[in-house]
């Protein structure tokens, strides 16, 4: 039998195209997992961050111009209201992130429902597709299905564990189209030596900006056993191309006038900061813990210059065991405004598989519904038109 679309994994975006095709539509997901679903099941704490109250195409790294026609046609309000309809209102918390209010398990018994007319082939892994006429083969590990459309929604590389792999790369490589390698990004970066006193301080948590390739992100910032985490870092980690980063460690201050107003008192308890932290910070610096009148000159500029613009340069990242997304993927040079690939028609490519990764907070979530219904509406058109 021959599918009108056969819909490479099992995951956000394929689950959103999915549900929107018709019954008549005859469509196959395939995914490598027993299960459909894994990240969703596991993301936000296992509430599923499902998107943004704030989103615009300036929380992505990618093509801007690319991203924004995507969210002018199915934005945070359209998904909200998807998945109201079907029954989970999200909740919003912190005054811009919405979740699932009890699970994520409640938004994938909805996907679950939705594309429970459509078939899966689980467990099985893609290895290869080919285009011979007007007709896709997909070659798995168990077999070969056939089909007139196909969508590569098999996501990005990182968590491997839940069935990522880098076959959408493999796929736009044997169409001849470009893409941008895999990196882990929403990661930790590890340390050089130089920032080892970092290690002493795991578990203190920190709110900072920071700057990281002229974009400046603010938020706290952890300090780990292995390095350093937190929504900050991980956010930093998505613009990160291997230079120094400046941190700033008193936002809401000026270290000048604290030490001003605090002549009597000591350094590390005038500082608006955990003592560890400004104890090991002073030991770095190899500036004593005095009273703030015994400071001289040169040494409140260097803790001013340090505090405020701490410049250093990771060793690198956790890598893709850890980290939330996968940056890069097909250049979106290469596809129509519907996710099709331009030179190959019938060919998609939505989700984390496409060169557009979002930061943390929902956005990538977002990207991956808008992608999978855009791409869906698509396929029921030209389905018709097919039919026609
Ligand atoms: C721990 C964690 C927490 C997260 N939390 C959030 C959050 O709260 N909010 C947010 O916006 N984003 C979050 N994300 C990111 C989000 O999960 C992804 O961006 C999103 O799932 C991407 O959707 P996708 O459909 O492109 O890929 P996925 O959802 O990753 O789906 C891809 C599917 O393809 C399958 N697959 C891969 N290779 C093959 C193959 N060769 N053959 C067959 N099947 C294959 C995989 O098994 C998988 O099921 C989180 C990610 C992680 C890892």
């Amino acid at each position: 039998m021959i599918y009108d679309t056969i819909i490479l994994g099992a995951g956000a975006s394929a689950l959103m195209c999915a549900a929107h095709l018709p019954k008549n539509h005859k469509t196959l997901l395939v995914d490598t997992n027993e299960k459909i679903a894994k990240k969703i099941k596991i993301s936000g704490g296992g509430r599923c961050n499902v998107t943004n109250k704030y989103v615009s195409c300036e929380n992505y790294l990618g093509d801007k111009a690319f991203v924004q026609k995507v969210l002018q046609r199915f934005g945070n309000d359209e998904l909200l209201e998807f998945i109201a309809q079907n029954g989970c209102d999200a909740r919003l918390e912190k005054g811009r992130f919405y979740f699932c209010p009890k699970s994520s398990q409640q938004l994938i018994d909805i996907f679950a429902k939705l594309t429970k007319r459509h078939r899966f082939a689980l467990r099985e892994t893609v290895l290869e597709v080919k285009k011979k006429e007007e007709v896709f083969f997909v070659r798995t590990n168990k077999r070969t299905h056939k089909a007139h459309s196909v969508v590569v929604a098999t996501g990005g590389a990182s968590f491997k564990n839940l069935g990522a792999s880098d076959i959408a790369l493999e796929i736009a490589r044997s169409f001849g189209l470009d893409y941008t390698p895999f990196r882990p990004a929403l990661v930790g970066f590890t340390l050089q030596k130089e920032q080892f006193w970092f290690k002493e301080l795991s578990g203190v948590s920190i709110d900072v900006v920071v700057t990281v390739e002229e974009k400046k992100l603010q938020g706290s910032m952890l300090f780990a056993h292995r390095g350093i985490s937190g929504p900050v870092v991980l956010n930093s980690s998505l613009y990160w191309k291997k230079g120094v980063l400046e941190v700033d460690f008193l936002p809401q201050s000026n270290l000048i006038e604290l030490m001003k107003n605090g002549k009597k008192r000591f350094i590390s308890s005038v500082l608006p900061l955990p003592k560890r932290f400004s104890k090991a910070f002073l030991k770095h610096l190899d500036i004593e813990d005095k009273e703030c009148k015994k400071v001289s000159k040169e040494e409140l500029s260097m803790l001013y210059e340090n505090f405020h613009s701490y410049r250093f340069a990771p060793a690198g990242n956790f890598g893709f065991s850890k980290a939330e997304v996968s940056a890069g993927g097909v250049k979106t040079q290469e596809l129509s405004e519907n996710f099709e690939v331009k030179k190959v028609k019938n060919l998609y490519f939505i989700g984390e598989s496409v060169d557009v990764t979002g930061e943390l907070g929902g956005y990538n979530f977002q990207w991956a519904f808008g992608s999978g219904k855009i791409c869906a509406q698509f396929l029921i058109n030209r389905g018709s038109f097919i039919l026609d």
